[in-house]
């Protein structure tokens, strides 16, 4: 490792934040050295903030029905060998009284952009998820809506929002999607979301065509900036029936390398271990949080979909890596020396709020 880049790692560890030009320069100099102090300094940070606990959620792909055509997307409308399927809202509440069984306080519901699923109905599905499982959390991921539609889901008690800003470079981004997706827009989403009040999310795909460390210092600059209370994170992969599909994959190192600069900026944010790590790298999602994730999302969707919901090639979702298998994601945790929790995992900025607000209730 260079004098130089260790010089950065320990700047970032201790200010929490670096220049453009720094994180540009921090990505060309990563080497093997240099990823395994990142990941060291990154366990600490996560130790500190959450000890040894690992939160879960469970993905419940509701729909792979989409409007938007994103090149790198394998649910994108031209693919006209995508199998299409839509949970009905008895399918999801089942697979949610599922997850409950198995433990999971978190509900993650995402999906394509699918006109079928308008305020009405998807505010109905989200009411009633939190009726009848009170004491979890429901995330939704289900794309670019309007401020009011993203205020009636909140009302109707959606805790988080996940919505992938997929790249901070405006140029970039219009290479990774057609001219009838904006920038802006995704801007102005991830906006409202956080004005509104929900724990928010955004987060890009690692290696993605056309992506460059400078690209990826904007991506650092703006998480660093925007502080997420959730950062999902994970390698491109392509998919064949995609524009993309001769582009190569990203690669487990700099994601892992990446995982742990946000944990470093963001000592407290919620960080995936993510589906994509674990399909490029058999134990990649264990690596995940050995690099500083504190978080694992196993799929939910009934098993008869699955497989549909293929964003990119080779997805694992059955088997081990499913929400069935608890026990064996919870071997897997124990043995990179962690603890599968039963907890809604808040943000720990939220849960500050929300107790503050309890005393201060209770002082009135
Ligand atoms: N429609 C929702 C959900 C999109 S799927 C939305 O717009 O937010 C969730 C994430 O999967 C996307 O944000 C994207 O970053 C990621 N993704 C899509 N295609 C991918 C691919 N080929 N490889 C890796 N990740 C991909």
């Amino acid at each position: 490792m260079q004098e130089r880049e260790k010089e950065l790692i320990e700047k970032l560890a201790e200010e929490r934040l670096l220049t453009e030009e720094e994180f540009e320069q921090l990505i060309v100099l990563s080497d093997e050295e240099a990823r395994e102090l990142i990941a060291s300094l990154a366990t600490k940070q996560r130790q500190a903030v959450f000890q040894d606990a690992i939160y879960t959620r469970g993905l419940i792909e509701i729909s792979s029905i989409c409007k938007n055509n994103c090149y790198y997307c394998g649910i994108r409308r031209d693919n006209c060998l995508a199998e299409r399927y839509r949970l009905t809202q008895e399918e999801i509440i089942s697979c949610a009284g599922e997850g409950y069984e198995l433990g999971f306080r978190t509900f993650v519901l995402q999906g394509g952009e699918d006109a079928f699923f308008t305020d009405d109905v998807l505010c109905d599905i989200v009411a009633s998820l939190k009726e009848l499982y009170p004491d979890c959390a429901v995330t939704l991921s289900m794309g670019e809506r309007s401020r009011d539609s993203y205020k009636a889901l909140f009302d109707a008690g959606a805790d988080r929002y996940l919505l992938r800003h997929e790249t901070a470079d405006r140029k970039h981004y219009g290479s990774l999607h057609p001219a009838e997706m904006s920038f802006d827009n995704r801007m102005r989403c991830l906006r409202d979301l956080r004005d509104i009040g929900y724990q928010v999310g955004c987060g890009f795909m690692v290696g993605s065509p056309y992506q460059t460390p400078g690209t990826i210092a904007k991506d650092l600059r703006f998480i660093g900036d925007f502080r997420p209370e959730m950062c999902g994170i994970g390698p491109f992969i392509p998919h064949r029936n995609t524009p993309f599909k001769d582009e190569s994959a990203g690669s487990l190192e700099m994601t892992l390398f990446l995982l742990s600069v946000i944990r470093l900026m963001l000592p407290d944010v919620l960080l995936p271990a993510t589906t994509a790590l674990g399909t490029v790298d058999h134990g990649g999602r264990e690596k995940g949080i050995l690099a500083g994730a504190n978080v694992v999302m196993p799929n939910l969707s009934p098993v008869s979909v699955r497989k549909k919901y293929e964003l990119y090639d080779n997805k694992i979702c059955t088997g081990e890596e499913s929400a069935q298998c608890r026990g064996c994601l919870e071997e897997r945790v124990k043995a990179v020396g962690c603890r599968l929790v039963v907890d809604r995992g808040d943000s720990p900025r939220v849960r500050k709020t929300i107790t503050e607000e309890k005393c201060n209730n209770g002082k009135i």
